[in-house]
């Protein structure tokens, strides 16, 4: 049975290979290290192949001038469609009318329930979040767009007490300081990874939306953006660690660059990093280019 796991993190490129700048060359970083057999997550590095695992560059900017941005490079991601090109400029952070036609037209989440498979978005939303989307006054990203195509809900706090979704900072710690949850469960990064590992077998495409990793590259300091990247990596290594091969296919994708240069507190044009673990890795990265290259390559593996 062929699976999909898209860890989806928002705002991460490929960046140069300086410490003093470049926070996923300055923070510790062992499972990702791993994966990558131990070379690094810096722009001067080439597509590869290795035993379960490919790494590929892809370009964010796909011809287009100006700075990517969340919207037209989400779109691109879910719907396979050169977006950025269609509507001739980078758009975000929030899809316009126009973006959002063309996921509801098509995207990769709606073609997968078409073909009766099942798709799941693992984040679980607080009810302000939930109440605002229902009532309209909510504007939702182009992924969570996408996912509401499907007909498919929400997931929400008695998900993720239930151990049926994952917080937006992994762990639901930020749900019990800022929210006031102060019931909910913390999990430990590594049990999260785990989580995410488990959940993706009860599905065919499971997705977790990282967006956190953007808004650090906007507001945080270098030494943030360190804890967000090992953080991360801890994530990784949760659901390395109890994922088969055979369980399917890992994706690491991201939208744009921005956290991984700390000279700016901009998105960036540089190349994001599409990292793919498991069955059928070296046959999707072949087909990866551009951003709009992975929702072909994906459902084609899908079958
Ligand atoms: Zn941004």
């Amino acid at each position: 049975m062929r699976r999909i796991l898209i860890l989806f993190v928002d705002g991460v490129g490929l960046g140069s290979d300086d410490a003093d700048t470049n926070p996923f060359v300055a923070a510790n970083l062992p499972n990702i290290t791993t994966l990558m057999s131990g070379r690094k997550l810096v722009s001067n590095q080439q597509a590869f192949s290795y035993n379960n695992f490919s790494f590929v560059p892809v370009d964010a900017c796909m011809g287009v001038d100006g700075m990517p941005q969340s919207a037209t490079g989400q779109a691109s991601i879910m719907t396979g469609v050169n977006v950025p090109a269609y509507i001739g400029k980078h758009w975000g952070p929030k899809p316009s009318e126009e973006i959002r036609s063309l996921l509801q037209s098509d995207n990769i989440l709606k073609v997968i329930c078409g073909n009766n498979h099942s798709v799941r978005l693992a984040n679980a939303y607080p009810p302000s979040f939930l109440q605002q989307l229902y009532s309209g006054r909510r504007l939702l990203s182009s992924i969570q767009f996408a996912f509401q195509t499907t007909g498919a809900r929400f997931c929400n706090i008695e998900d993720l007490r239930g151990g049926h979704a994952l917080a937006a900072d992994f762990t639901g710690e930020g749900l019990q300081s800022h929210l006031g949850f102060a019931d909910i469960p913390i999990l430990s990064l590594d049990a999260a990874g785990k989580r995410l590992a488990s959940l993706a077998q009860e599905t065919d495409l499971l997705l977790f939306d990282c967006w956190q990793t953007d808004v650090v590259g906007h507001r945080g300091t270098m030494s943030t953006a360190i804890d967000t990247v090992e953080r991360l990596d801890a994530v990784v290594g949760g659901i390395l660690v109890s994922w088969c091969e055979t369980d399917g296919l890992i994706v690491i994708v991201s939208d744009h660059g921005n956290l991984e240069d700390k000279t700016t507190r901009r998105h960036t044009r540089n190349k994001v990093p599409v990292l793919l673990f498991g069955d059928g890795h070296s046959s999707v990265a072949n087909a990866i280019n551009d951003l709009s290259d992975i929702a072909p390559a994906l459902i084609k593996y899908l079958g």
